[in-house]
């Protein structure tokens, strides 16, 4: 079969193949950036939003936020080298792994939030290279034609179904032509046909998701009988379609684009093209469900709507809204989500939310990005059974009404929930705290915080003392307190960044760095030598190379990927590395393979183990410092846990030393 993205220039990326030392080397994103951002932020800083540090000597403890555990702090944040490890879990890395896994993000997602907060520019990704460009406008201009094309037969006979499907919902044709709506034809092929016959491939097509291939390998069209709305990028440019289905019984109701090179849905919000210049005019964005929401309050005079299209709201997408304004009104559907139920039992809810469409409510993930990006993040409730668009087309007055009535998220939360319950039931009221309470302590503004429990304290009848000695079982977060000097460890007293850089011995982490370079080097030019150094490190009772022994999020992500392109059967290791490297990484690839490119094929595995074995050894030395200086200062009933750990390191660097002292006695066959 052919390959389905020809769009991705391939040949661009082949250096990492007939890479050689004379190459130079692009100063990039990666290493230098992340090294930046890593020198301008202070890790416990970053670690202290999420988790109680207590300062011990040069370092900080704290319960690790990974596993779960009460008794002994077992997670050490090192300002020194900028890196953090649990001894319970036995989790580590750097700010940047830390973040990751804090919020689930991906590599990309953590720099550029960090570098954000640091200040630090980022130079454009190289998916904007010449090259890239030139396919990606490739794709643009086709997905203008396929706006046009539906459009067109939106006002066919074939569309006239569509065309009264939104009469009906009372668009006037303006507006339905301001959206550039339009109908895709009940037929397998139409649109195959059409962009064939103007010179596209199917490759073009299949890339752009307006076709679908089956299993099969049968190709035709992805959007059939169906009411079509262009989704552009806040630049404007066609990126994908929302295809609504015209038959009562079809499924799906809603049928999106797939991800493409230009369309990544959990980055864009519907409507933001055209809302922009309105939300910043009235410094108020308001986020609706649907496509139909946002036109239809367009046409009623509100033109300041948005929609997340069906994904859950995401820090990506407030942090765009953010740039346009920081009043933000959720406008919640009480049925679609069933808001009651959600906030009675939230972690059920939550799990059930997850499956159904529209927005998905958690309140407290919105209220840690509300206060990490100083928006003003409230929730409208909607009468049951109306959309927004019905609502603002009948009568605008009462959107502006509903509008109005938005609540901030905990006093919306407050008092959904007391409109249910007996308040004279004591039970009730500490379940309602229970739910609350946590929410409080979300805050990160102190006078915020503090009106929010004098609201819960008058609405309980409870005095705020009793409220504030009162801790939901699970969460240990002080309130009030957050972020600010007196949080035990003073920021007075912590030594500044400068300071600690400047005494930090910057060998290791640079030897650290030299050494990961030189493993996952050989592992690009050679994936499959994994293989080999996984054979030798079992026959020598030692794990197998895994993600954890590389200290940098970087390398840890590179090796990821080698990991995946010796797992996929669809192409050679090596092809699929190129094409699966994220953009990021390249530089850093590129970097490794300079480190080993003085090396012959006959030297690699030696080389590779011996490299390993060195990396792993600096490692334990570095857990060995940690743990000694951990147990000078640990309370009795915490030493156990970093004994126990003390001697499997002992045990393991005797292990590494017997190794590189012996000599890697390899299997003979290659
Ligand atoms: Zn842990």
């Amino acid at each position: 079969m052919r390959n389905k993205r020809p769009l991705r220039d391939i040949a661009r990326f082949s250096a990492i193949r007939v890479y050689n030392a004379t190459t130079p080397s692009p100063t990039r994103v990666t290493m230098d950036a992340v090294e930046e951002i890593k020198n301008r932020l202070d890790i416990v800083d970053i670690v202290s939003e999420t988790v109680d540090l207590r300062r011990t000597g040069k370092n900080y403890i704290g319960f690790c936020p990974f596993h779960d555990n009460k008794r002994t702090p077992a997670f050490v944040v090192f300002p020194e080298t900028g890196t953090w490890r649990c001894f319970g879990c036995n989790e580590g890395g750097d700010i940047f792994t830390f973040v990751m896994k804090r919020e689930g993000w991906d590599f990309r997602q953590a720099l550029e939030h960090l570098a954000e907060r640091a200040g630090v520019t980022l130079e454009p990704r190289r998916a904007e290279d010449a090259a890239e460009r030139e396919a990606h406008q490739r794709l643009y201009d086709l997905m203008e034609e396929a706006v046009a094309f539906y459009r067109h037969h939106l006002h066919t006979p074939a569309g006239k179904q569509a065309l009264d499907y939104l009469h009906k919902r009372g668009l006037t044709d303006e507006t339905i032509e301001a959206f550039g709506l339009g109908y895709a034809p009940h037929a397998w092929e139409a649109a195959r046909k059409y962009f064939t016959g103007k010179g596209y491939t199917d490759d073009d097509l299949l890339a752009a998701g307006l076709l679908t291939q089956r299993d099969d390998g049968r190709i035709y069209d992805r959007f059939r009988h169906r009411v079509m709305f262009p989704i552009r990028d806040a630049r404007g440019r066609a990126v994908g379609f929302g295809a609504r289905t015209l038959d009562p019984d079809g499924i799906p109701k809603y049928l999106n684009s797939p991800q493409t090179e230009i369309f990544d849905k959990s980055r864009l919000l519907y409507g933001l093209d055209k809302a922009g210049k309105a939300i910043r005019q009235r410094d108020q964005v308001v986020i609706v469900e649907g496509y139909m929401d946002v036109i239809g309050l367009y046409q009623a005079g509100f033109p300041n709507a948005v929609s997340p299209m069906g994904v859950a709201l995401n820090e990506g997408q407030l942090r765009t809204l953010k740039r346009y304004t920081r009043h933000m009104v959720l406008a919640l559907d009480p049925d679609a989500a069933g808001i009651r139920a959600t906030l009675r039992s939230m972690e059920v809810a939550r799990e059930a939310l997850r499956e159904a469409s529209g927005f998905r409510l958690d309140p407290q993930g919105l209220l840690r990005q509300e206060s990490r990006l100083k928006a003003d993040l409230r929730v409208a409730l909607l009468p049951e059974g109306q959309d927004p668009d019905e609502i603002a087309l009948a009568d605008p007055a009462a959107w502006e009404r509903i509008l109005a009535s938005a609540q901030p998220i905990i006093l919306f939360v407050m008092h959904t929930l007391a409109a249910d319950m007996d308040l004279d039931d004591p039970k009730a009221k500490s379940d309602l705290a229970e739910q609350v309470l946590p929410l409080i302590y979300e805050v990160a503004n102190p006078i915020e915080q503090k009106t929010y429990l004098q609201k819960l304290s008058a609405l309980l009848r409870v005095d705020e003392d009793t409220l504030l000695a009162w801790r939901p079982p699970q969460r240990r977060r002080k309130p009030v307190q957050r972020r600010t000097p007196a949080r035990g460890a003073s920021t007075a007293q912590r030594p500044t960044k400068a300071q600690t850089s400047a005494a930090a011995p910057s060998r290791t982490p640079a030897l650290l760095a030299s050494l990961s370079r030189q493993v996952l080097g050989l592992l690009l030019r050679a994936p499959h030598l994994r293989f080999r150094a996984d054979r030798w490190l079992r026959a020598h009772e030692m794990q197998p190379l895994r993600a954890a022994d590389f200290p940098a999020a970087p390398h840890r992500l590179l090796f990821e990927a080698v990991l995946a392109a010796t797992e996929q059967e669809d192409r050679e290791p090596q092809d699929d590395l190129v094409l699966r490297l994220p953009t990021e990484l390249h530089a850093e690839a590129e970097r490794c393979l300079a480190a080993t490119a003085a090396l012959n094929a006959e030297q690699y595995t030696p080389a590779l183990l011996h490299a390993l074995l060195r990396l792993r050894r600096e490692q334990v030395n570095r857990a060995l410092d940690e743990l000694r200086f951990l147990l000078e200062s640990a309370a009795e009933d915490e030493t156990p846990l970093y004994q126990e750990r003390l001697i499997e390191a002992i045990r393991h660097r005797g292990l590494l030393d017997r190794a590189l002292k012996e000599g890697l006695h390899l299997p003979a066959a290659h």
